[in-house]
């Protein structure tokens, strides 16, 4: 049975082995393989007839004709080993031709073989000469055959058991090879025509001409072969990417962008000339392999790259303007395989989308980040489902005599694979990949659940009057069309007051004209919830527009706070900005409060309320808890 097995392994593998060659850019692989078949087979059928053959020409003293025979056999067996070897199609093609040629050489000097009939063995190759030789070659073995066949004939150089000694026997023989040998010089021709058209058709971008995908990863591959056999000085890919080519397809017409796309592809040839190979490598990508690993020499064919499609274009009425931005990677330092440095390339694309007419090299270390940022991304789209985020409560007190009178919410993540990553880190990376809204809802209904349960276990009076949580949103969440509906229905699944609950905005939404924000403030507003300005003081506020907001209260921003010590007694800013708040009538939180001369600076200008390490650091729901009875027992 582990005989039958391994033979069996043996026989699934077999194929891989015998075709397995390295990819060849002057080859489409189906023609690599019918080659290698071809190949496979005049192998076989040499083995199997030229062993008869040298014994034949040993018998008759034809020891000239045995040579050539053996030496054929050898030149092609070790052809086939160092094709094993190497992989190479190239390798086992050109011992081919060598052997075929000794072979003819050895059948016409032998005076066509021992009965004559020499040739017949290659004339019965002639269907698979093309593979193997290529156009030149199976035009000119034909013709090779039938000069050799009639200088035999002409000069009566044959042996004394050749059939050709029977001169009608021979003048027909001529002209079987004659036949024979025009159509298979025809043959050959038109299997490069269809072979060259398909050729064509899977190796070339239509629209430009250019080398496509495929035919350029190949040719990046075999430079990378030829990089390790000899030592060349090294190459680069420049990459350039055409930004918002989707635009010029809309208003000009698809036909327009391809004469576009065309025009751009001549510059970009014309810029390589005979140094670089472009191609296209996407829609909107261009790919060049060029001979520098100089960062000076391939910034400045970079720039032009960009220049020169940059230039404007004109066709009929219409001229139009692309914008393009330039990366480079270098062969080996930032990629030692092919699909390496082109998913290297494409990624400073990525981190440059808004910089056009940009040259970038590849970093590795933004690639890291990148990278990082992706692992984040991915893993953070499970988090809700796999119940990895958590929330904390910050108490917050009454800066005047530290009475507690809620909390903020702040989101906590722990992944299994990233471990802890902070809301600084995860929330912006939520934001940018669309699901900050499914996370915000996640906070809302999870927080109310959880002050639910706080108003459950506190008596009235540690609650006492105007107990708030605040949570914090997102701009993006403001902007989502369903957000209103969301709010609406918070209370209708709560008993909580809708005064129990703040919501935390930034200030650029102030500014924001997006109706739809506008619309989840009115909502929020309608249902009488609270607003909040969070990290007031770092963006850029308006009077006007923190009037027309109609909030409860406003955040000091902690950098604010963290200025402050008995260093740094006096901090002007936060003074403005609570005799502000005093004027429009709006409640304050200073965040941030670790040290008693802050609290103390800040409730001798009057701050409502204060938050911060000094009274309790963000605490799970259960510490919170407990920390609210606590601070109720012991009076405080
Ligand atoms: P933020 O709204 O300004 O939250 C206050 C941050 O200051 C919190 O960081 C809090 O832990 C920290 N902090 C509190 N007291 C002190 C202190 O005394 N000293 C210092 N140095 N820091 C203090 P955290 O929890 O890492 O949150 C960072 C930011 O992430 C928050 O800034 C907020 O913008 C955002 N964030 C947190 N949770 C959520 C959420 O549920 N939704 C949204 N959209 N954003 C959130
Ligand atoms: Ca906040
Ligand atoms: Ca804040």
């Amino acid at each position: 049975m582990g005989i039958i097995d391994s033979v069996g392994t043996a026989c699934r593998r077999l194929p891989a082995t015998l075709f397995s060659t390295h990819r060849d850019a002057e080859l489409a692989p189906v023609q690599v393989r019918v080659t290698l078949i071809a190949l496979y087979s005049i192998v076989i059928v040499s083995l199997l007839t030229a062993p008869y053959n040298i014994v034949m020409d040993l018998r008759e003293e034809e020891y000239f004709l045995a040579f050539t025979q053996l030496l054929y056999l050898g030149i092609l067996i070790s052809g086939l080993i160092s094709f094993w070897y190497s992989g190479q199609v190239r390798v086992i093609r050109s011992s081919f031709t060598f052997a075929v040629f000794i072979l003819i050489a050895g059948i016409g000097v032998g005076g066509g073989g021992v009965r004559g009939l020499g040739y017949l063995y290659i004339i019965g190759s002639y269907g698979v000469l093309f593979l193997i030789l290529g156009r030149l070659g199976a035009m000119i073995v034909p013709a090779l055959v039938f000069l050799a066949a009639l200088l035999n004939i002409v000069f009566a150089n044959y042996g004394p058991i050749s059939y050709l000694n029977d001169p009608e026997f021979a003048v027909r023989y001529l002209i079987v090879i004659g036949v024979a040998s025009s159509l298979g010089a025809v043959t050959a021709y038109y299997q490069h025509q269809v072979f060259r058209y398909f050729y064509h058709l899977a190796y070339t971008d239509e629209t430009t001409g250019l080398a496509n995908r495929s035919r350029f990863e190949a040719r990046l591959d075999r430079q990378i072969l030829k990089q390790h056999r000899l030592e060349f000085p090294g190459f680069s890919l420049v990459g350039l990417k055409l930004l918002d080519f989707a635009r010029i397809n809309t208003f000009h017409g698809s036909e327009y962008g391809d004469a576009l796309l065309s025009e751009l592809a001549y510059r970009i040839q014309t810029l390589c000339g005979n140094h670089g190979v472009p191609s296209r490598y996407s829609g909107t990508v261009f790919l060049c392999l060029v001979p520098w690993t100089e960062p000076y020499e391939l910034e400045d064919f970079g720039r032009k790259l960009v220049e020169s499609v940059q230039r404007t274009f004109s066709r009929g009425t219409q001229s139009v303007s692309v914008q393009a931005l330039a990366s480079v990677t270098i062969y080996p330092k930032d990629g030692d395989s092919g699909a390496k440095l082109i998913a290297n390339l494409m990624g400073s694309f990525v981190h440059l989308r808004d910089y056009p007419g940009f040259v970038a090299f590849f970093d590795e270390n933004l690639y890291r980040l990148e990278a990082h940022r992706y692992a984040v991304v991915q893993q953070l789209r499970g988090a809700i489902e796999n119940q990895e985020l958590t929330l904390r409560f910050q108490p917050k007190l009454l800066v005047e005599d530290g009475s507690c009178r809620g909390a903020e919410v702040l989101l906590r993540w722990k992944n299994s694979i990233l471990g802890d990553i902070g809301p600084d880190v995860f929330i912006p990376l939520a934001e940018q990949a669309g699901f900050i809204n499914d996370i915000t809802r996640w906070v809302i209904r999870t927080a109310v659940t959880a002050v639910e349960r706080v108003y459950r276990e506190l008596t009235a009076d540690v609650l006492g009057h105007g107990f708030v949580h605040a949570i914090n949103l997102s701009p993006l969440d403001l902007g989502d069309p369903d957000f209103p509906d969301f709010i609406a229905g918070i209370l209708e699944n709560t008993d909580l007051p809708a005064g129990a609950l703040e919501f935390e905005i930034t200030e650029g939404v102030m500014m924001d004209d997006n109706p739809a924000i506008q619309r989840s403030l009115e909502c929020i507003r309608q249902h009488r919830f609270r607003l909040a300005i969070d990290d007031f003081g770092t963006g850029y506020s308006s009077l006007s527009y923190l009037h027309r907001l109609r909030i409860q209260n406003l955040k000091i921003d902690k950098s604010f706070v963290a200025g402050l010590s008995e260093e740094n007694p006096d901090s002007p800013v936060i003074d403005a900005m609570l005799a502000m708040a005093r004027s429009l009538n709006v409640e304050t939180t200073a965040e941030g409060i670790e040290t008693e001369f802050q609290k103390d600076y800040l409730n001798e200008r009057g701050c409502t309320f204060g938050q911060g390490w000094l009274y309790a650091k963000p605490l799970e729901t259960e510490s919170y808890i407990a920390w609210l009875k606590e601070k109720a027992r012991s009076g405080n």
